[in-house]
């Protein structure tokens, strides 16, 4: 382990305190100092943890995370990820359709969608938004091919939004190479519903926009990355309130975990890097996310 990984890990244990878990609810009590974290984009249900999932929620809860939600990425993955919600009183989930699965997907999705986001234990609609990525050196695609499935992003965006507001639901927003045309869809949503612009890459000005229309980023473990100085920055300069932790796994492991499988307790190493980033103790970034998602999420 580096040299600055351990420092962490170290500062992460030592500003714990004492062990306080709830044995019956599985849950952290209110003794001691408090460092709980929450991780609010998890894919739970993706096949990375059909081994082990119940030892990952509990390493979760060991590592002082004590909500996670789990994102459904298509309407089959939302009815797991609400399962999964089922099973561990520490999970949550959010249902939706991500813009990357528009192609397997109907498109009418409202029906099953209210259906799903009924259910208590869920959160939030999502993930959702636009992806308009390419690989560097990917052959051009049909370009008709490449308008309808953009069409059809845009629509099933759309439709979760209308879902998110009848049901008074925020949005966790997926948005890659598109945050432009992304943004024209949600601003007419914006004063009924909040989105959170997860695993943010983005520039300053555009954090700004987001923390205008009175949402949110969410920063993953790009944060601990040797390259990951943009977002770093985005983290320090952020506005108080308008941000939240993730971990986006099985992707995106934090350093020293870097190019592993990803799981909800890295929140831990994520947590280091914004604090440090922030001049914030553990505790008070503690606080001060638990807060604001709590405030996003107000079942949480
Ligand atoms: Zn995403
Ligand atoms: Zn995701």
């Amino acid at each position: 382990m580096a040299g600055l990984a351990a420092g962490r890990t170290a500062a992460i244990e030592g500003g714990r305190g004492t062990a306080c878990l709830d044995q019956g609810r599985g849950l952290r009590s209110t003794c001691g100092p408090m460092t709980e974290f929450f991780d609010t984009h998890a894919h739970l249900d993706f096949p990375d943890y059909a081994g082990d999932l119940g030892a990952v929620v509990e390493r979760a809860t060991a590592a002082g995370i004590t909500r996670i939600v789990t994102i459904g990425t298509t309407l089959e993955g939302s009815a797991r990820a609400v399962a999964i919600a089922e099973r561990f009183p520490s999970v949550y989930a959010a249902v939706g359709v991500h813009p990357g699965h528009v192609d397997e997907s109907p498109g009418e999705i409202r029906p099953a969608l209210r259906d799903l986001a009924r259910h208590p234990k869920v959160v939030a609609i999502g993930e959702t938004g636009l992806d308009f990525f390419r690989r560097p050196g990917e052959p051009e695609p049909d370009s008709v091919a490449d308008a309808t499935n953009r069409m059809k992003q845009a629509s099933l965006f759309q439709q979760q939004l209308e879902v998110a507001a009848e049901l008074g639901l925020n949005v966790i927003i997926h948005t890659r190479d598109s945050f432009a045309p992304t943004l024209e869809i949600f601003r007419p949503h914006a004063a009924r519903v909040k989105g959170v612009f997860h695993c943010w890459v983005g520039s300053l000005a555009e954090l700004r926009e987001v923390e205008g229309l009175g949402s949110l980023a969410s920063f993953t473990g790009i944060a601990t990355f040797k390259n990951g100085v943009n977002v770093r920055d985005a983290a320090g300069a952020v506005a108080t309130g308008h941000f939240m932790l993730e971990t986006d796994c099985p992707f995106l492991a934090p350093v020293p975990f870097r190019g592993k499988r990803c799981e909800p307790a890295h929140v831990a190493q994520i947590a280091a890097a914004i604090a440090e980033v922030r001049g914030l103790s553990l505790e008070a970034l503690s606080a001060e996310t638990c807060a604001t998602a709590r405030r996003f999420f107000p079942k949480l």
